[in-house]
């Protein structure tokens, strides 16, 4: 049986772990625009206290690359499993808007 193996993300590269969360085109464009996106909110006086306000820098850190990674599985299989997808732009803004309303304030 035939199977296309390419990249549901960017159809760039042939589907793999290692290329979803480390070299996908879309996952790193998305990544940018997610860390910009999240920069922009703390510059406006908003910041997420579930990343921002953490206890130390490096599990902030931590909390953005899970959270990221979480949203490009999430893509991932909503693509191959409900034919949806989203734009690289409207899925840095769903995780944006997922860590404001996990803010305790
Ligand atoms: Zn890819």
């Amino acid at each position: 049986m035939a199977t296309n193996d390419s990249c549901v993300l960017c159809q760039g590269g042939r589907e793999s772990h290692l290329h979803i969360f480390w070299s996908c085109n879309f996952t790193s464009r998305g990544w940018r625009c997610f860390l910009a996106l999240m920069k922009k909110i703390g510059v406006s006086g908003q910041p997420s206290q579930l990343v921002y306000e953490s206890d130390s820098e490096w599990r902030a850190r931590l909390r953005l690359i899970l959270i990221w990674s979480w949203f490009i599985w999430f893509e991932r299989n909503s693509r191959v499993f409900s034919d949806k997808r989203s734009s690289f732009f409207e899925l840095a803004s769903s995780a944006v808007n997922f860590c404001s309303l996990c803010s305790p304030s």
